[in-house]
């Protein structure tokens, strides 16, 4: 189902990000994982892209198996590095002919060393232009990524927001925040969107800090602020990974609740791939039938 349509239907989604696995072992952990998860009933589920293209075939892969066996509404998402024209539309058909109707459209990191993104000869410099293209072209519900923050290479909020725009305005349904881990980021955010004249749904991207220094160096690379409070909570307990574990989860609960009971249009999990957190955190979750 197309996730702009699942809108009508669910006030607020509960969604989950997983990457594909990079060897035998980790596939058969993450296979344990998406099967625990599977239990919830997700609005949908989302399978990242490797940098330049480099999961391609993994990614195609799982979104196929995640939508066509296990039955989940699937979302693909796509990069622009590396590609031309001709091999966008080859893939995007692909994926149609797999029955996959949600693509999560953007433009990918620079490549590994180099702090500026290649020029693409065929026009794809920004996600807008894909999703242009994606747009005029196919028929598929179009998700884009939104930095209540500011992206790390943008030179100022406002100028971020008027990429939004030109996201949307090319034709984005729906748009999927980076992690932030202070609410306030996201409403001061949604104030500008809106004032913008943008009113697509922008739905919270939320990573349970189940490892802090993994996160912490997440965080640094997209430009996520760490709160003080939540530094110093963490640092006192690197040495106890289940006590960090249990702390990690407890803060991703009460951001959550916060940001749904302040309206927030529902919570889209970076599960890293693993299960217990994610389901810890939907369980506490108010979620009528774990959906509204
Ligand atoms: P853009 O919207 O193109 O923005 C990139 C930069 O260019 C920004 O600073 C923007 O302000 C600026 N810009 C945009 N348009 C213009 C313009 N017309 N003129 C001048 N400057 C402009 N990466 C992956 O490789 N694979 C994934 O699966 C993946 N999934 C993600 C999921 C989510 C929810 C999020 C938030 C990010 C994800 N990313 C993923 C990371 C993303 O690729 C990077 O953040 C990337 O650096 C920017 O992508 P974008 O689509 O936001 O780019």
């Amino acid at each position: 189902m197309k996730i702009n349509e699942l809108f009508t239907e669910q006030k607020r989604t509960f969604s989950f990000e997983f990457f594909p696995p990079k060897d035998y072992l980790t596939a058969v952990k993450f296979g344990i994982n998406a099967g625990q998860l599977m239990k919830l009933n997700p609005s949908f589920v989302s399978i990242t892209y490797g940098a330049g293209g480099s999961s391609h075939k993994h990614t195609f892969d799982l979104v196929n198996f995640f939508q066509n066996d296990l039955g989940f509404n699937c979302m693909a998402h796509y990069t622009v590095l590396n590609t031309t024209r001709e091999k966008i539309a080859y893939d995007m058909r692909t994926l149609q002919d797999m029955g996959i109707e949600n693509v999560m459209l953007l433009r990918g990191d620079p490549p590994k060393g180099s702090s500026t993104f290649p020029h693409n000869t065929d026009g794809f410099n920004h996600a807008s232009d894909l999703i242009s293209f994606v747009r005029k072209n196919f028929d598929f519900s179009i998700g884009a990524a939104a930095y209540p923050e500011k992206h790390v290479e943008s030179k100022s909020i406002d100028d971020d927001i008027d990429y939004l725009w030109q996201k949307v305005d090319a034709g984005a349904d729906f748009l999927i925040t980076q992690m932030f881990f202070d609410n306030q980021y996201y409403w001061e955010y949604l104030n500008k969107v809106v004032q913008k004249g943008i009113t697509c749904r922008i739905i919270p991207g939320i990573i349970p800090i189940t490892n802090y220094m993994q996160i912490k160096r997440f965080a640094e690379i997209s430009g996520a602020r760490i709160t003080e409070s939540i530094h110093k909570a963490m640092s006192q307990i690197q040495d106890q990974p289940l006590e960090m574990y249990r702390k990690g989860l407890e803060i991703a609960k009460i951001q959550s609740m916060e940001l749904l009971e302040n309206g927030a249009s529902g919570i889209h999990v970076f599960t890293l791939n693993k299960s217990r957190a994610a389901i810890e955190l939907f369980d506490h979750l108010p979620m009528d039938n774990k959906r509204l």
